[in-house]
């Protein structure tokens, strides 16, 4: 153990000299967090604060939970409905235009926009709601949908599963970034009776493809990975420098998501434990070592008793907090008030500060249009005058 101890602290001393830690060397410093996982905390803590200094952020939302029929069964999802279920969402354009001038007058930031995987190729209720709307599929609605948000003074991100090359162009017009969560890039999650054997879309090489083209683009890019599904942890690891690696090519992935699995009652999946803390601590503080620059987030929702402490191992943002909207993808776990976040994140010794859905270092890859707009309300350093968002 004396030797595995001090080739953990070669590698967690190289990460704080500056030097990048090939994978071998991260499998390693998680094979160590089992019997030690204080120091792999605190060299997490210290190049958050060395690269984020004492700020947290979010992003005031509005979720517009637009279409959540889905071509896709991903056995952890209760985000997804059917027709006829009670859950089901179809917004109208006047329901978009309802939400955008109440998410407005909350002095709401960012339009999230959220649908299922293309839901008219499996659905015939879908393709006449599109029809009926004028729209011939979802993404032409999801534009549509965008520029009404622009129009009110919000800030669109859209998360619509995989795109192809001319949708995220196409969206790029209106959207100051957007979102795909990676998940997991193991083939294994994808065999029978694994969580992603009946979607396609979640299939690694589809969406490291999506990543590739956006970076191609230079949209910023939010992604993620959902730890607790079954995966090993060697597994959320790879995904890690999946992620990096695109980075390092494109230079667009301006967030890491680590979202933590909790069962949902009426999924396949409803038997799985949550995701252990301290396994959840970990990967965290990893990923903080793995890309010591990168903006990490977790949901403060799903971890609603403890979130204030992932700040210590090296997380920087709560993403997206919404004053008046439910987070659908988690229906069970509601946001914490601003407000509160703000007194814990104080009291835990940072400032929390409202951003845009775009980090403020992704500026330059926005449409300038977008960009003008964001001036209004811009506090002269990319992110949010407080005047506008308190
Ligand atoms: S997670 Fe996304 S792709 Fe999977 S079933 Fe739910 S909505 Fe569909």
């Amino acid at each position: 153990m004396l030797s595995k101890l001090a080739l953990n602290c070669d590698a967690l001393n190289k990460v704080l000299e500056g030097r990048e830690i090939p994978k071998e060397e991260a499998y390693e410093i998680f094979n160590i967090s089992q019997y030690e996982s204080a120091e792999i905390f605190e060299t997490a803590k210290i190049l958050r604060n060395k690269n984020h200094g004492n700020v947290v952020t979010f992003s005031k939302k509005a979720f517009f939970n637009l279409v959540n029929l889905c071509r896709d069964t991903c056995t952890y999802c209760t985000y997804k409905a059917d027709p006829g279920e009670s859950k089901l969402s179809m917004m109208s354009i006047k329901d978009v235009q309802n939400l955008a001038k109440l998410a407005k007058k909350h002095q709401c930031v960012e339009a999230l926009f959220v649908t299922g995987e293309r839901p008219e190729e499996r659905f015939e209720l879908a393709r006449s709601w599109l029809k009926e709307n004028g729209f011939a599929n979802t993404v032409e609605y999801l534009v549509f949908a965008s520029e009404i948000a622009l129009a009110e003074g919000l800030f669109p991100h859209t998360n619509a599963g995989n795109l192809t090359k001319h949708e995220l162009k196409e969206l790029k017009k209106s959207n100051v970034s957007m979102g795909l969560m990676i998940e997991n890039v193991s083939e294994r999650l994808t065999e029978k009776e694994m969580p992603h054997h009946l979607a396609p879309s979640k299939y690694p090489k589809e969406r490291l493809k999506v990543l590739e083209n956006a970076g191609q683009l230079g949209i910023p890019m939010t992604t993620g990975v959902l730890v607790g599904i079954g995966e090993t942890p060697f597994e959320v690891i790879d995904s890690i420098y999946a992620i990096k690696e695109i980075h390092k090519k494109y230079g667009n992935i301006q967030e890491i998501i680590l979202q933590n699995f909790h069962p949902k009652p009426d999924t396949i999946m409803k038997e799985h434990p949550s995701a252990e803390e301290n396994y959840f601590k970990t990967m965290v503080a990893l990923t903080r070592i793995i890309m010591p620059e990168m903006n990490l987030q977790i949901p403060p929702n799903l971890s609603p008793t403890s979130y204030e402490r992932f700040l210590s191992v090296g997380i920087n943002d709560w993403g997206g907090i919404s004053p008046l909207t439910p987070d659908y993808v988690n229906p069970e776990f509601s946001w914490p008030e601003i407000k509160t976040i703000e007194v814990n994140s104080q009291n835990a010794g940072y400032e929390l500060k409202c951003r845009y859905p775009v980090y403020p270092e992704f500026f330059s890859m926005v449409e300038s249009s977008l960009v003008e707009k964001m001036s209004e309300i811009n506090d002269g350093t990319n992110l949010v005058g407080e005047n506008y968002w308190r």
